[in-house]
Order: structure tokens, then sequence, then C-alpha cells
């Protein structure tokens, strides 16, 4: 399963040049997570909800991709 996060929310401008993102769409079960640290390229972060753990990475329009660990 590898498919592109093209679900973005639109002109949220956030990431990257912006505000630290602390927060994450799980891929598997589309729970919203909060995080305590901004959320960083190459960050190894677990989903709350379902338990999977992801390596994500933050491309250059300051999207998450996610890679299932
Ligand atoms: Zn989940």
């Amino acid at each position: 399963m590898d498919f592109e996060d093209d679900d973005n929310k639109g002109s949220k401008g956030k990431g990257r040049s912006g505000k630290p993102i602390k927060e994450f769409d799980c891929p598997t079960c589309n729970a919203n997570n909060p995080t305590d640290e901004p959320i960083t390229d190459g960050v190894e972060l677990r989903c709350n909800y379902c338990g999977n753990d992801f390596l994500v990475t933050i491309n250059d329009s300051g999207r998450l991709k996610f890679k299932e660990l």
C-alpha cells in the first residue's frame, strides 16, 4: 500500500517555511494525532489510535508523507 497523500487540506500552508507541524492524520485510520514535538523530516511517529508506526518525510511543498514501518 503506497498511495500518495493527495487528500490535501487546501491552502493551509503549514510546514517547511511556516510554523512547526505538531499534528498528523494517520494514513491508516485517519485519526488526527497531536504531537508534543514538532514533526520533522525523517522522524518516526506512532498513531495513538491504531498503533501503527510510520516513518515521516516532508516533501518540498511541506506535505507529510508516511511510510509504514
Ligand atoms: Zn491510525
